[in-house]
């Protein structure tokens, strides 16, 4: 059993005692957080177990703050590819489970996985999150390094961030080499003994495997990681505590910690053996999560896919999420036709790509397509050093306004455009640095001229 990357008793014990804070100390612990220096396990508790509605109201308030400051005004835009729902664990939660013998099995062939790829394309998506279920023989490696290359190869999507089971050393080192963006794991829940409970068969039963799935990954090679717990399944304020000792641990032993988490909120699924959700999250502890979690680890980036309501996901856009998923369809070959009974779980936010840009501009954000970062190496350490000198911002908001210019002219309507290129100009204005401010201009008018694919 691996000890002390999780320590269950202790972050029992700091929620028992965080019950009954009074308003200053929580008060300090919202200024504190405003430095964006992020917050310690014990401080990060007692926000978790705020209930008072102005303190509720300022956690929301510096989430917004923080969010604006490291981040500035950009949302990442990205849309999930699944390849294959065919799986041999049992999962209870997941429509791909073994047992579920009602659902269609599918894998993609490397054609289907282009098709799709190329599906995705023509929304504007530049970025793409590969999922596929845990079948040694039908998802093995080089099932997902053959659609990484063949992507890369024949469209125009610049970045592939994979979300696929454990492996082992060598397997990542061949992720690696394949071009892969960030590796993104869910430990599902940190709880050991609910996670016993939700993996009853397959290889998914180890705990360990899994927990320790991303020191494999760093020992291969890959410094972009992703984690995040499937909410609901046990206490959120456990998981969110535990999802901070995970990224201590990560950081501590190799100097980097996750690059994002994922807050994916447990969904009905055609065939889930959970006939309810057994902790369920109100969207106010849902909404204050993602700020308390902003506050705690300013520099990660939160990910919020279209599991969550149209309503809640604009919310949310302001109190710390920094990329979302929007277009998305959650069966292999989902993008071409929609098949039925053959998903992962029902999505709620059904908007297509454009409309979200929309959304995402009516609420004075930028729309970003970036994929600049792993392309410049900006990755693991490096990434960290610059994100806490807060030099990352000054490419983000470059970068996020060239790649909006490519999607304005390649993918909108003429409306679309007049009122992005108002965005376009509030952005630019925003950035302080005149050289490189004269630069991103530059590169404007080359993208005008027909060029694509710049970034800093
Ligand atoms: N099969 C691999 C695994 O389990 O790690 C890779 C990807 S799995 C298809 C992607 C994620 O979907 C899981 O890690 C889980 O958190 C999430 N998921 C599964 N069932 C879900 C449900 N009913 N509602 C929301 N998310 C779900
Ligand atoms: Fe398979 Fe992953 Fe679904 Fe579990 S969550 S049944 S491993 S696809």
């Amino acid at each position: 059993m691996v000890k002390n990357i999780i320590n269950e008793d202790k972050i029992n014990k700091l929620l028992a005692e965080s019950n009954q804070m009074n308003g200053k100390e929580i008060m300090e612990i919202i200024t504190k957080s405003r430095e964006c220096n992020g917050l310690t396990i014990e401080e990060t508790a007692k926000l978790l177990n705020v209930t008072d509605k102005s303190l509720e109201k300022e956690i929301f308030d510096a989430a917004r703050y923080v969010k604006e400051k490291i981040y500035g005004k950009r949302i990442v835009l990205f849309a999930p590819l699944y390849t294959s729902n065919e799986c041999t664990n049992n999962c209870l939660y997941c429509g791909f489970r073994a047992a579920n013998r009602e659902l269609h099995r599918k894998t993609l062939s490397v054609d289907e996985i282009v098709n799709e790829a190329k599906n995705i394309e023509q929304q504007g998506h530049k970025r793409i999150l590969l999922v596929c279920g845990e079948d040694k023989k039908k998802t093995h490696i080089t099932h997902i390094t053959d659609a990484l290359a063949a992507i890369y190869a024949n469209c125009d999507i610049r970045r592939i961030n994979v979300n696929a089971a454990p492996m082992m050393v060598e397997e990542f080192k061949r992720l690696k080499e394949a071009g892969i963006g960030t590796y993104q794991l869910f430990q599902e829940t940190y709880h050991r003994d609910t996670y016993k409970m939700m993996h009853p068969a397959g290889i998914k039963a180890d705990y360990d495997w899994r927990l320790t799935a991303l020191d494999r990954a760093l020992e291969a090679g890959i410094d972009d990681l992703g984690i995040g717990a499937l909410l609901g399944l046990y206490d959120y304020k456990f998981e969110v505590l535990a999802m901070l000792e995970h990224s201590e641990y990560l950081f501590n032993k190799y100097g980097v910690g996750p690059h994002t988490i994922s807050v994916p909120r447990l969904r009905p699924a055609f065939g889930s053996a959970l006939k309810e959700t057994p902790y369920p999250i109100s969207d106010m502890d849902f909404k204050k999560l993602v700020a308390i979690l902003r506050l705690a680890v300013p520099y990660t980036g939160i990910i919020l896919s279209t599991r969550e309501s149209a309503a809640l996901r604009d919310e949310l856009l302001s109190l710390g999420v920094s990329q979302i998923s929007a277009g998305s369809k959650t069966s292999p070959g989902g993008y071409g036709h929609e098949e039925e009974k053959s998903d992962q779980f029902y999505t709620t936010d059904h908007r297509t790509l454009n409309q979200m840009i929309k959304v995402i501009c009516d609420s004075g954000y930028i729309p970003s397509f970036c994929t600049a970062c792993y392309r410049r190496c900006r990755t693991g350490e490096h990434f960290m050093e610059l994100a806490r000198g807060g030099e990352i911002h000054e490419f983000c908001q470059p970068n996020a306004i060239l790649t909006f210019k490519e999607n304005l002219l390649d993918y909108a309507s003429q409306e679309d455009i007049a009122k992005g290129e108002e965005i376009i100009k509030k952005a630019l204005e925003e950035i302080e640095d005149q050289e490189l401010k004269k630069a991103t201009m530059e590169k404007l008018e080359l993208i005008e001229k027909g060029q694509r694919d710049l970034y800093f």
